[in-house]
């Protein structure tokens, strides 16, 4: 039972890792066809299988299907974040343009990606010691 939650989550995030992109739209089908010939060859040995294999269809495999369906195609329609070099709000791509003092020309906003004035500092840097830490000397 446990395959059901790794499967799901594996598609999910294959889903968003190349979501808006044919790979996640591929993925998503292919377990969607996957789990429907699952259904369809239970289906046809029902006869040839105890009750739970047929509860186990009703009650476990078709509402895991649609879930796992909808959310996967729900998560590869999701929008890609924008690059550094875009605009943050329409996407324009900046990245021919002097990046001091700039304004997207196409909706007005100030551009906070690197090489701007509004770029986050970076992070000090701790210098390291060169050989081993002197021991302490107890009194
Ligand atoms: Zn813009």
């Amino acid at each position: 039972m446990l395959i059901f939650p790794i499967l799901a989550s594996i598609v999910w995030a294959a889903a968003m890792h190349w979501r808006r992109q044919w790979p996640s739209f591929v993925i998503v089908t292919l377990t969607v066809i996957g789990l429907l010939l699952v259904a369809m060859i239970m289906r046809a040995w029902a006869d040839h299988m105890p009750d739970a294999a047929r509860i186990f269809t009703g009650v476990v495999l078709w509402p895991y299907l649609l879930l796992t369906g909808t959310v996967g195609y729900y998560i590869a329609c999701l929008p890609r974040p924008p690059k550094p070099h875009e605009c943050q709000s329409c996407r324009y791509d900046l990245s021919a343009l002097a990046p001091k003092g700039l304004k997207c020309p196409e909706c007005g906003t100030t551009y906070r990606g690197p090489g701007s004035e509004h770029a986050p500092e970076p992070a000090p840097l701790t210098p390291i010691r060169h050989g081993p830490v002197k021991a302490r000397r107890t009194l």
